[in-house]
């Protein structure tokens, strides 16, 4: 098996579950050490213990993209462990979805600051290392929802077309020091968040998407793979939609 990751350090945030999961599997599965920081120790812990099970890598930290701080001393441990940092994957994410005209200040606030300001807490952290090693890849998961807007998620869409934003300035800021930095767009993905939608919702999406089915956490992580690994050495400051052709 051709292993794409081959002793890349990679840390995932969000990475206990979901697509966050999938990518610290598939990476590890292809030779990283999928480093997995989430907000609760026991569920970081479960995820660390099945991919050391599936015979791979991985470690784990509990942590808040939102404290700076805390984000840190995590990576300042990670490197001190492992001596480099190869990959960032800004994946931790969350919703609070309401119609404009209802929603709650807190709800804003709260998506804004995981969703936009994790990213830029973890990035801001992480390129200190990598500027200095003079290579790194960063990964900003988005959604498709930071492209088309969506009624109902004014403060999600606001948040990922933020990273979007955030993906193109600091692949411009980073790329003279090797650093590539891209964004990729799920579409429909079924996982815990999408679970909470209505059937009918679901239903009515599942119709209107070309390749008819929602995507799986997997199908993401393949391309996370792809744009970590050095066959996507000339790609920085994409956008790369993964979503069965919902938006083209
Ligand atoms: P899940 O809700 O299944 O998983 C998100 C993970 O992030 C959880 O483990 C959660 O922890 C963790 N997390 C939440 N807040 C923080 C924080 N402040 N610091 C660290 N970790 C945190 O989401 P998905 O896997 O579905 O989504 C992953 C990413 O993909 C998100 O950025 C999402 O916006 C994006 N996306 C998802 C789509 C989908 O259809 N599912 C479509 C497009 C984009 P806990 O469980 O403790 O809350």
């Amino acid at each position: 098996m051709c292993r794409k990751l081959e002793g890349k350090v990679a840390i995932i945030t969000g990475g206990a579950r979901g697509i966050g999961f999938s990518i610290a599997e598939c990476f590890s599965s292809n030779g990283a050490i999928s480093v997995i920081i989430d907000l609760e120790q026991e569920a970081v812990d479960e995820a660390v213990q099945m991919i050391d099970d599936a015979g791979f890598s991985a470690v784990g930290f509990a942590g808040d993209v939102t404290n700076p701080d805390s984000i840190a001393e995590i990576f300042k441990e990670i490197h001190k462990e492992f001596e480099k940092i190869d990959i960032l994957v800004n994946n931790a994410g969350i919703t609070r979805d309401g119609l404009i005209m209802k929603m709650k200040e807190s709800d804003w606030d709260v998506v804004l600051n995981v969703n936009l300001k994790g990213t830029f807490n973890c990035t801001q952290k992480v390129c200190r290392f990598m500027m200095k090693q003079r290579s790194g890849v960063i990964l900003n998961i988005t959604s498709v929802i930071g492209i088309m807007g969506n009624a109902g998620q004014a403060n999600y869409a606001a948040s990922k077309g933020g990273v979007i934003a955030l993906t193109k300035s600091s692949a411009k800021e980073f790329a003279s020091r090797g650093i590539r930095v891209n964004a990729i767009a799920p579409g429909f993905i079924k996982t815990e968040m999408t679970d909470k939608l209505p059937k009918e919702v679901v239903d009515k999406y599942s119709e209107v998407i070309p390749l008819l089915r929602m995507g799986l956490p997997k199908d993401v992580a393949n391309m996370c793979v792809f744009l970590a690994s050095d066959e996507a050495n000339y790609v920085t400051g994409q956008v790369i939609q993964v979503d069965g052709g919902l938006i083209m």
